[in-house]
Order: structure tokens, then C-alpha cells, then sequence
């Protein structure tokens, strides 16, 4: 019998219908004689509810009792679909990440998973249950609650896929795939049939909200066939392994809701502030004047505090003599398949070119990705632009299905 791992998103559990609906497509597979396992997220925007409810009651950001609450949007999901799946006559069990037996480190907010104890599902499994698991959480070896950063029900199904050895994963969300571009802001992005690995964790990393990037890295180590497709629809999906046939550029990427951090020094350790700056997870930095010892990092508005008060904690021993913030930025992101294309094609990518305005920068971020920043009021004109010149054109040459 073939394991599925099936995850389904916030958008796709909205409402109790909904519920009903994927339940309906989960019995559906199970009738092909599949075994089962659901990763559920919280339903509809749910998650953001409950930061917004912590955020009226205290100004803490991560924290033990921020993950116990955040949490409790996947356990009220995967309580609703066993009991749907249940009512339709299906045999469902609901568990929460502990009970599913996933180990996550010790860190609230952005843990990774380390382990998967798989005896308590397979059990589950060979009774014929449809076992319901809830995304998005683990529990530490000091028998702590953690989760697993915004969009990491993901990860929680490919972690459980690859632990399963299921024969596939698939991501149920409200896109019919993956595009080369966000739907929503790029009208004519064009879906992929099928991807690779590497360019989807690219993607991912840059911005691609469509999937979280460590699922990606998870499905990448263990091989497991990934499948990005609709909840709604019967489109076949965007299957992802490791074999490509994308020849230069994957995709564009725009991230919104960042800020700019200027650092100003007469003899500022540029190299060990870079060093530090990428560990903490900043999205690209810019040495703005090689001689006049300013540097430029773009960094998310949610990891400004951490950012500023990383960088104020070794500001002496950096050299660092004055700090700015600029708030309302975008970033752009071109995805090429590796280094070396995107090398060659650098001569095109002036940032100039694109939007010849003030405030534009091209910033290193990633080896194999070009980057600018601007103003977020231009964020996704500038999208498009990027997007025109480097894929519109180049369409014919994906593996697309249009
Ligand atoms: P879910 O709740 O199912 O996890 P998300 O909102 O996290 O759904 O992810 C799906 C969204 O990702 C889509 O609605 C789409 O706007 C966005 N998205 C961003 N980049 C891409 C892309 N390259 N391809 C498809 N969707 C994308
Ligand atoms: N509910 C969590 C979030 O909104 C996790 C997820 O949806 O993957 O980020
Ligand atoms: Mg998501």
C-alpha cells in the first residue's frame, strides 16, 4: 500500500465547508487504495488572529507562551477534520505534532525538526485510520512546545513524508502550482508541469511564499516526490524532483514589509559585520560607498528589533559609529539555476534599466540571484518590470504548462 502525506493550507480549511470539501478529497485518494497521513495548518488567517491577540496583551515577539498560543490554530484544524472525516464514515485519528512523535531543537518561533518517532502513526496507519497531524509544532527534548516559523506546516509534511517514506507529498494550497513568478502580483506568471529541487528552494529562500523553504530541504535530502497542486481544482499540479530542464532563470520573486539598515563608520569591520549580518538571516546587504564606509542591509520589518539590537551589541567591537533605519522597502529577486548563469547574463541587469528612480539598489543576496531594493510604493511595478524583461520573452523555453 502507498503512503500520501497530504498537507492542506490556512486557505483551504477557511471554513468548516471547506473542511468538509478536503475532507471529500482525502477519502477520495484513500478509496485508491492509498494510506494517509493529512498535515493540517490553522484555518483561514487564524494564525495571524492570535499574533495580533498577543500583540494587544504583550510586547514580547517569540516566547514559551506565544508558541503554546500560536499552536492552537493547527490543533483546533486537525480536531475538525478527523471529526469530518469521521462523520463521513472514515476512520481518522487527529494528533498533535507531539503525539505524531515530531522532535523539534529547543528554539520558540523557528524551530527545526530533528527527529520523527514514526511507530505511533504506522500503528495508527495499519488499523486503517486516516491519521490527521498538526502543522506548524513539535516538541523539544525538554518536553517543550515549539514551532516551526510562519508557513511551516510545510515542513511538517515533508519532514513526515520523507520519515514515512511516503510515495508522495502533496502540498494542497488555493494556486494550481508553482509559477514563475506570484500569480497575484505577475498576471501572466506562467505555472511549471514539473521543477527542480534546487530552483523551488531557491525560490522559496527568495520570497516564493508558495512553500516554506526547509520543506523543500527536507523533500531535496530524502528524495520525496513533492507535488505543489490546488485544493480547489483537478489541475495535476507542479511535480517537483531532482531533474530539471530550466535552462537559465527560474522565477521572480518580491518580498514586501522590509527596512533598509544603514551602518556608518570610519573603520567599520565590513567583512565581519557581512559575516554576522547573514547568519541573522538578513535578505541582502550593499557596500554603498567602498571608501566612504557605509554599508546598507535589507532586512525583514519582523527581524528589525533582533537585527538592531544584534548590531548594537557588538557595535564598538564592528566599528560602528551611527545606525539608520528606513522603513517601507521592497525587494526584487531574479532566480537563476546557478552562478554561472547568472553570470552571463549580467550585462542586462542594470538596475537602471529597470526604473530609473533614486532609490534603487542592486544588493548581493544569494550566489545564484540578482537582487534590487526600492521604495515598497514601486515594489511591484518594479516585479513586473524585472518580470517582462527576463521571462515574458523567455516562456517557450520552460517546461510550462500554460
Ligand atoms: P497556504 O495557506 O496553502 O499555505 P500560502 O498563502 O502560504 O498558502 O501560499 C500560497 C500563495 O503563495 C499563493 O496564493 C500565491 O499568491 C503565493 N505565491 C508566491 N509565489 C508564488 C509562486 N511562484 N507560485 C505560486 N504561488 C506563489
Ligand atoms: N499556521 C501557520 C502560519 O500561518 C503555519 C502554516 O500555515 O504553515 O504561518
Ligand atoms: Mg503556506
Amino acid at each position: 500500500m502507498a503512503i500520501i502525506v497530504q498537507k492542506y493550507g490556512g486557505t483551504s480549511l477557511q471554513t468548516t465547508e471547506r473542511i468538509r470539501q478536503a475532507a471529500n478529497r482525502i477519502i477520495g485518494e484513500r478509496e485508491k487504495g492509498n494510506q494517509m497521513v493529512v498535515v493540517v495548518s490553522a484555518m483561514g488567517d487564524s494564525t495571524n488572529h492570535l499574533e495580533q491577540l498577543s500583540r494587544e496583551v504583550s510586547s514580547c515577539t517569540n516566547g514559551r507562551e506565544k508558541d503554546l498560543l500560536l499552536s492552537t490554530g493547527e490543533q483546533v484544524s486537525c480536531a475538525l477534520m478527523a471529526l469530518a472525516l469521521q462523520e463521513k464514515g472514515q476512520a481518522a485519528i487527529a494528533m498533535t505534532g507531539e503525539q505524531a512523535g515530531i522532535e523539534v531543537e529547543y528554539l520558540h518561533g523557528n524551530a527545526k525538526v530533528t527527529a520523527i518517532h514514526t511507530k505511533c502513526m504506522k500503528k495508527e496507519l495499519q488499523k486503517g485510520k486516516v491519521v490527521i497531524v498538526a502543522g506548524f509544532q513539535g516538541v523539544a527534548a525538554n518536553g517543550e512546545l515549539c514551532t516551526l516559523g510562519r508557513g511551516g506546516s510545510d515542513t511538517t509534511a515533508a519532514a513526515l513524508a520523507a520519515a514515512l517514506k511516503a510515495d508522495r507529498c502533496d502540498i494542497c494550497t488555493d494556486v494550481d502550482g508553482v509559477y514563475t513568478a506570484d500569480p497575484r502580483v505577475i498576471l501572466n506568471a506562467a505555472i511549471y508541469s514539473y521543477m527542480d529541487y534546487d530552483s523551488l528552494l531557491t525560490m522559496a529562500e527568495m520570497g516564493a511564499g508558495v512553500i516554506h523553504p526547509r520543506a523543500v530541504a527536507h523533500a531535496k535530502e530524502y528524495q520525496v516526490p513533492l507535488v505543489i497542486r490546488s485544493s480547489f481544482s483537478e489541475h495535476e499540479g507542479t511535480w517537483i524532483s531532482k531533474d530539471t530542464s530550466i535552462s537559465s532563470v527560474a522565477g521572480v520573486t518580491y518580498q514586501k514589509n522590509l527596512c533598509h539598515v544603514r551602518l556608518f563608520g570610519r573603520r567599520m569591520k565590513k567583512e565581519k559585520i557581512l559575516r554576522r549580518m547573514k547568519d541573522s538571516g538578513v535578505i541582502g546587504t550593499k557596500d554603498v560607498h567602498a571608501h566612504l564606509d557605509e554599508l546598507l542591509a535589507v532586512v525583514k520589518k519582523d527581524d528589525l528589533d533582533q537585527t538592531i539590537s544584534m548590531l548594537d551589541s557588538y557595535k564598538d567591537q564592528l566599528g560602528v559609529q551611527t545606525i539608520q533605519t528606513e522603513i517601507q522597502k521592497a525587494a526584487i529577486h531574479l532566480i537563476f539555476v546557478n552562478e554561472e548563469e547568472k553570470r552571463k547574463q549580467t550585462a542586462l541587469m542594470n538596475e537602471k534599466k529597470f526604473m530609473p528612480l533614486e532609490d534603487v539598489h542592486s544588493i548581493d543576496s544569494h550566489p545564484a540571484v540578482w537582487s534590487v531594493s526600492v521604495q515598497e510604493e514601486y515594489g511591484s511595478d518594479m516585479a513586473r518590470r524585472v518580470y517582462d524583461v527576463f521571462m515574458t520573452e523567455n516562456h517557450h523555453k520552460f517546461p510550462l504548462a500554460y
